[in-house]
């Protein structure tokens, strides 16, 4: 069964878009944790890092430097967490690779363990403040 992700990609689910290129895909996650949380997706529907053909895993992570720069370049220079949840037990939900660009400001709380909630039109906002940083 396709993901969600796939659903995404084929444009039949909605997303607030950072970037889209042949392989990848960029848009801010649905429940974030922190504003400006962001998630790249390879657009080859595969489980696993592992499952991607080596050449795509470097197209993966070159979109990502890009999205990642722009993202803390959004948010003055924030530092951020890269993360894999690579499988059931390293906390996967969607069951297609993806990795989270998130945001950390000082004292901000552990990837994950609080989520936030964009005010009305923040996230549109949040998407364009990014998109102008690539
Ligand atoms: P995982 O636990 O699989 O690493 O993370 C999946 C992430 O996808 C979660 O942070 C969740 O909020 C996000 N997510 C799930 N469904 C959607 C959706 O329909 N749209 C967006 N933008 N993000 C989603």
């Amino acid at each position: 069964m396709a993901s969600i992700f796939t659903k995404i990609i084929q444009g039949e689910i909605p997303c607030e878009k950072i970037i889209e290129t042949d392989s990848e895909i960029a848009f801010l996650d649905i429940m974030p944790s922190a504003a400006g949380h962001t998630l790249v997706v390879p657009k080859l529907a595969v489980k696993r890092l592992e499952d991607l053909p080596a050449k795509q895993a470097m197209s993966l992570m070159s979109t990502m430097q890009r999205v990642a720069v722009a993202v803390s370049t959004a948010f003055n220079g924030i530092d951020y967490n890269l993360i894999l949840n690579n499988g059931i037990n390293a906390g996967q939900e969607i069951e297609h690779v993806h990795f989270h660009i998130l945001p950390r400001a000082k004292g901000s709380p552990g990837p994950f363990r609080e989520h936030i909630q964009y005010a009305e039109g923040e996230m549109q906002e949040v998407g364009a403040k990014i998109r102008n940083c690539l």
